[in-house]
């Protein structure tokens, strides 16, 4: 099951993308500001992440920056989600170190369709990765353990 977080400061919203989400079978974790969503990444490794932009401690741009500057997140998708309505911030977003966009209110058909090209995409990669060590040599230190 795809695990999502949703980094949300207001309950509202959180509670409707949280209803949008389990209806469709994922499992959903979620964070109330930038700070404690960093942490949950962490903790429970979520295969997405939906960020509000408009957060309080760590806003969505700054909390996409450091999830891209953790090699270990570097394939973690992140959507941003936001009431941004103005001409230009979607490029602005897309620009940045943003996979997806969602405006809000959330539509539930974009919701599905950006979480299928992002989580399809990412199986993608696990499978060629799977297949690429598969095909690798064994290392010194593999070999050494294994004798
Ligand atoms: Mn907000």
């Amino acid at each position: 099951m795809n695990k999502i977080l949703i980094a949300e400061d207001n309950a509202v919203n959180r509670e409707l993308l949280r209803e949008l989400l389990e209806m469709r079978g994922y499992a959903v974790v979620e964070a109330c500001d930038g700070e404690e969503a960093l942490r949950m990444i962490d903790e429970t490794q979520p295969d997405l992440v939906l960020l509000d932009i408009g957060m309080p401690v760590l806003d969505g741009f700054a909390l996409a920056r450091k999830i891209r500057e953790n090699p270990r997140l570097s394939s973690l998708p992140v959507v941003a989600v936001t009431a941004y309505a103005m001409q230009g911030d979607r490029e602005k977003i897309l620009n940045s170190q943003f996979d997806g966009y969602l405006s809000k209110p959330v539509n539930s058909r974009f919701l599905t369709e950006e979480l299928d090209r992002l989580l399809v995409k990412q199986v993608n990669q696990d499978l060629s990765q799977n297949q690429a060590s598969g095909t690798q040599p064994r290392s010194k230190a593999q070999a050494a353990r294994e004798g």
